[in-house]
């Protein structure tokens, strides 16, 4: 069942977005086992990404063969568990985390490929900048000699109002295209989830994170927020 969800979501990836750009499916692999996780793989997935480091660090060494991206809300007293380890973290959220991983990174001469998450619904219950914050934030990120901004991360609203979560996420691929156009670092626009990734792929989104889709319904609830 979790190779055919995967060949299926692949499959239907596989020419790009509207942009022409390539879409990289990322595993959102919470509460999975590493067997599930190492069975995605086999399947084609390239890409996983975990939101809590306990289970990141956990899982670490039984899973073979994939990036590892940190999706999750981010505590500042546990980044120095990632440092060395992802591809990708999509949270950078904060000044202060920012300040703690540049400290952490530059001690292990390693530089931490991130994304800027931008609280694209204004939701109270979700971390990011504002996307009026955005260029700022995005200028300020760029000055920490060990932290690479890659890209924009964001969460869509839960909303049954197409119009309006159209209309956030073509405001995202905008802000993506003003940075983009000044910065040859930025490549990623990691936006959609397993109810809503078609809709951001159409508006310009690049990369994707699947959880539901993939490996099936989670066996505890879970909201898909950052904690
Ligand atoms: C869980 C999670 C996802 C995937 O959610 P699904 O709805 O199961 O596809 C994506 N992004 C983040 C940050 C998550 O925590």
């Amino acid at each position: 069942m979790i190779a055919e969800n995967v060949q299926n979501v692949l499959k239907e990836i596989a020419g790009g977005n509207a942009f022409g750009e390539k879409i990289t499916l990322v595993a959102a692999t919470k509460t999975r086992t590493p067997e599930e996780i190492n069975e995605a793989i086999a399947a084609g997935v390239t890409d996983i990404g975990e939101n809590k480091v306990q289970e990141f660090r956990d899982k670490y060494d039984l899973v073979h063969g994939a990036n590892r991206h940190f999706i999750g809300h981010l505590q500042t007293n546990k980044v120095k568990y990632l440092i060395g380890k992802t591809y990708l973290i999509h949270s950078l959220d904060r000044l202060e985390l920012a300040d703690e991983l540049q400290k952490r990174a530059e001690r292990a001469g390693w530089t931490a490929d991130c994304l800027l998450e931008i609280n694209i619904g204004s939701e109270l219950s979700k971390s990011g900048f504002s996307l009026d914050e955005g260029m700022s934030a995005y200028e300020k990120m760029r000055a920490y000699p060990n932290i690479r901004v890659r890209g924009l991360m964001a969460m869509l609203p839960v909303s049954q109002d197409f119009q309006q979560l159209r209309s956030l996420c073509l405001s995202m691929r905008q802000f993506y295209d003003t940075i983009k156009v000044q910065d040859g670092n930025i490549s990623y626009l990691s936006m959609g989830m397993s109810g809503d990734w078609r809709l951001c792929v159409e508006c310009g989104s690049n990369m994707i994170r699947l959880g539901t889709s993939l490996f099936g319904p989670r066996a505890y609830p879970q909201a898909p927020v950052n904690d």
